[in-house]
């Protein structure tokens, strides 16, 4: 391996004096699969005093990050370096955090402690690797395994389980039998986990590169996702497979997100609506009829989560958006867009299409679908290159220009530039200045006399 520059000097602020010190954990794992590593962190056999006084010696710079637990960071012009005391967990009693740090002066103690085999690997230049839990061989064979006994690992930490899901999906690998079953086993630990890294590990979820990885995970751990979002849904026996109407439900959903890019927002409009279908499902087998008011809202599931809002706004109108058929000529892609209202939802709009397309293409094995998509994408992109019209700011007249014409400042001023708007979408009126300001003056006219003021 090769350490950036300006790691090499705290590694040799204490190698120099005796002490090890070792990359260690995601940046081993992320550097031997040929990508670069965003983190970097350090373990090392010196204790937090020690690391303070051989920092300040060599002139580095450091911040106390996390002494409670042996933690220091290192700071750079280009990095933040956290270097960690070799440490083992003490008992979990909350399900999330150790109850007390133990330090030791064992790498392969600390290594013990970590989640997965992959992320359970150290390297020095003096020691090369330390992997005592066989971590290149399950990078080589793409599985992801628990250190030790996977049942008590993820009910120490419920985190570890969306973890799992996650290292899965992102790098594309297997999961090992028994991690798998204990994932699933464990997936009610996930309420013992705060919402916020919840939705922090879902994100890195739905980040992955390989929409089919992501479907694939989806769909093998779909109760798990429920559980994520603390949803009811009824599952055979108590396994982890949907009960068959639920199944029926959600499985389009899931099933689309391997054509799905690599869009948060789209993504999560796509799992949302699985959850939800899977939701009313498992209710109308409950109850005998379909519920679909049992289900949660897009909204509503991730603002359980503490979503920012924004991510909420956008999600839930994607969620509405996605609902309208393929417009299928000039007028309906217009009025398409002006639904969306930004070039950007237009984008995301239609990458939704995409995705249902390709699932309804493979299912009844004819390409209709993927037609009308096509013939869809060829009259949006026309429109929006020939000047697009999302919003009534997109009119060749505004708002002052209806005041200097007599409008009266108020909500009839925005209303009529809504009827332009609407009637230009429409290709009922031509967007050009003399027509729109001709029109409004009609309008103008007419209200007044509807209001007595006129001849
Ligand atoms: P990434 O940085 O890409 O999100 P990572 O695996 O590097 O992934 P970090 O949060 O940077 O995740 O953690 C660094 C290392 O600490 C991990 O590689 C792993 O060895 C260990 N680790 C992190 N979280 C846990 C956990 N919940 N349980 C056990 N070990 C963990
Ligand atoms: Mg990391």
């Amino acid at each position: 391996m090769v350490l950036p520059e300006d790691a090499s000097a705290l590694v040799r602020a204490l190698s120099d004096q005796g002490y090890e010190c070792y990359a260690v954990g995601g940046c081993v794992r992320d550097y031997l699969l040929g990508s670069i590593p965003h983190d970097w962190d350090f373990a090392t056999n010196a204790t937090v005093e020690i690391m303070k006084r051989l920092f300040t010696e060599r002139g580095l710079k450091w911040i106390p990050t996390g002494e409670a637990h042996g933690t220091l960071t290192v700071l750079t012009d280009t990095h933040e370096y956290e270097v960690t005391t070799y440490r083992i967990d003490g008992d979990y009693s909350d399900g999330r955090h150790p109850d007390q740090v133990i330090f030791t002066s064992s790498i392969e103690e600390d290594l013990s402690r970590r989640d997965f085999t992959i992320n359970a690997m150290a390297w020095s230049e003096t020691s090369g690797f330390v992997d005592p839990y066989g971590g290149l061989q399950d990078l080589d064979q793409h599985l992801i395994r628990a250190v030790g006994d996977p049942q008590l690992r993820f009910s120490e930490d419920g985190l570890r389980v969306m973890r799992a899901l996650r290292f899965a999906a992102t790098l594309g690998f297997d999961m090992d039998t028994q991690t798998a079953q204990a994932v699933h086993g464990s997936k009610d630990m996930l309420s013992k986990v705060s919402r916020e890294r919840i939705l922090a590990e879902l994100s890195k979820l739905m980040n992955a590169e390989d929409g089919r990885s992501l479907a694939s995970v989806c769909s093998g751990f779909f109760d798990v996702l429920c559980s994520a979002f603390s949803l009811d849904v009824s599952f055979e026996n108590g396994g982890s497979k949907l009960s068959s109407l639920a199944r029926a439900e959600s499985e389009h959903f899931i099933e689309a997100l391997a054509f799905t890019p690599c869009d948060l927002e789209v993504r999560l409009t796509v799992l949302l609506s699985a959850l939800e279908a899977a939701q009313a499902g498992s209710a109308a087998e409950n109850c005998g009829v379909l519920k679909h008011s049992c289900a949660g809202s897009a909204t509503e599931l991730l603002e359980a989560l503490k979503a920012p809002r924004k991510l909420i706004e956008r999600v839930a109108k994607l969620s509405i958006l996605q609902n309208r058929k393929f417009p299928a000529d000039r007028l309906g892609a217009r009025q398409l867009i002006a639904a969306c209202g930004s070039e950007d939802y237009c984008r995301q709009y239609l990458a939704l299409k995409r995705a249902y397309a390709e699932v309804a293409r493979r299912d009844k094995t004819t390409s209709d679908e993927l037609k009308a998509f096509d013939e869809l994408q060829r009259l949006v992109a026309l429109e929006i290159a020939s000047g697009p019209l999302f919003s009534p700011q997109d009119l060749c007249l505004n708002g002052d220009e209806l005041i200097a014409l007599g409008w009266p400042k108020g909500p009839a001023l925005g209303e009529c530039l809504n009827v332009l708007f609407n009637a230009v979408v429409a290709l009922r009126l031509p967007n050009s200045k003399a027509e729109l300001l001709s029109v409004a003056e009609a309008r103008l006219v007419q209200q007044n006399e509807r209001r007595g003021y006129g001849i």
